[in-house]
């Protein structure tokens, strides 16, 4: 078994008196998809929230490619390679689709790199290339959720979180988002998917985990979870 490149033991986080995430150890070795499901407000996102940085943890250990990440400044974890697309996508809707994938790249200096790069988002992606000098603002959201997506591959992540990209799509733009998962994946990307869409997720991920109500409850191969008659009616619908 290889190394992980994320390894979190007993995360806690809390606002205020509500305690959010009790305790989670999980982790994503390289080059792994790798998806946490689980209801609403089991704490996915403040789970990836805290993974960048935007929420504190209350204890436990956060560990990167070898580095305790708990508790850096947030605009450290970009430079790091770790990523967030954030739950409702976060694009500058006054900006061109360019400009916002400029945007992700804006902690790199290497133009021939960021070239080549841009270029491939616009392969992964010809409808934002058709696009690219529309304001992101009056994209459709499946179009958002490609801009969200280009803007964190620009910024060239070790470790890309997504937290429900197919939150509010039509089921056809949800099936392209998740191809392009995968496409992204197969180029050897590694990621951390949190989704409501249970099935989706899993049948697209390596492992899973589960959250409930704070904590994880089951940790497995992404095809054995699938196979689990509880989580079947807990969160197929089947
Ligand atoms: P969803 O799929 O609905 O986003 P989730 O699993 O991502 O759910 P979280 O958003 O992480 O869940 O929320 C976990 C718990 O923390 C919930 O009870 C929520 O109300 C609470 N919570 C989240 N953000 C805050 C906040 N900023 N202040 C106070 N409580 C919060």
């Amino acid at each position: 078994m290889t190394d992980a490149l994320l390894k979190v033991e007993d995360l806690k986080v809390a606002y205020g008196g509500i305690h959010a995430v009790k305790g989670i150890n999980l982790e994503v070795r390289q080059g792994e998809l790798v998806a946490l499901i689980g209801a609403n407000g089991a704490g996915k996102s403040t789970t990836l929230k805290t993974l960048v940085g935007l929420v504190k943890p209350a204890g436990g250990s956060i560990t990167f490619n070898g580095e305790n990440t708990a508790r850096l400044a947030p605009y450290h974890y970009v430079n790091r390679g770790l990523v967030l697309v954030p739950e409702g996508r976060g694009v500058f809707p006054r900006l061109t689709v360019e400009e916002n994938l400029q945007m992700g790249a804006h902690t790199r200096n290497d133009k021939a790199g960021i070239a080549n790069d841009m270029a491939r988002v616009y392969d992964l992606f010809p409808r934002l290339k058709e696009r690219r000098l529309q304001l992101a603002g009056t994209l459709s959201g499946g179009e958002q959720q490609m801009v969200a997506i280009g803007r964190a591959i620009m910024s060239r992540p070790r470790l890309l979180l997504l937290d429900e990209p197919s939150m509010g799509l039509a089921p056809i733009i949800v099936q392209k988002i998740f191809d392009i998962i995968r496409m992204i994946a197969a180029e050897g990307v590694t990621m951390l998917l949190v989704e409501q869409n249970a099935k989706l997720a899993l049948e697209t991920a390596d492992r899973g985990y589960v959250m409930e109500s704070g904590r994880i409850t089951l940790a497995d191969d992404a095809k054995v979870l699938l196979a689990n008659e509880a989580i079947q009616q807990a969160y197929l619908g089947e």
